[in-house]
């Protein structure tokens, strides 16, 4: 390649859409999980970062109370949440099958 060739010259990029948002809510990633979050409702600050972060839409407020909660059918155990959380009040615990 010369020095003054456009290296991405020969490039192909495929440009698409996300033509249905909320598809994680469709598969039921909960089967996948080795490790389940397990809160410390005492920690939650109710700041909703879990819920910003998490990827299978699983962290939720839970209603009537200023803490989250996890709905396990759809979460598959990355533990993000526990990484994102400010206060760690998400501990990760392998689950027993
Ligand atoms: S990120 Fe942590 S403090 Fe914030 S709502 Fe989730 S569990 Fe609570
Ligand atoms: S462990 Fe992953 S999938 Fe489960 S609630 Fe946390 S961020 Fe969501």
């Amino acid at each position: 390649m010369s020095d003054t060739q456009d290296p991405y010259e020969n490039l192909k990029i495929t440009t698409g859409v996300v033509a249905e948002p909320n598809t994680s809510r469709a598969n039921k990633t909960g089967s996948w999980r080795e490790f389940k979050p397990v809160i410390d409702t005492d920690a939650c600050i109710g700041c909703g970062q879990c819920d910003t972060y998490c990827p299978d839409q699983a962290a939720k407020p839970v209603e009537g109370e200023d803490f989250y909660g996890f709905d396990l059918d759809y979460c598959k155990g990355c533990g993000i949440c526990a990484e994102v959380c400010p206060t760690d009040a998400i501990e990760m615990v392998r689950e027993v099958k």
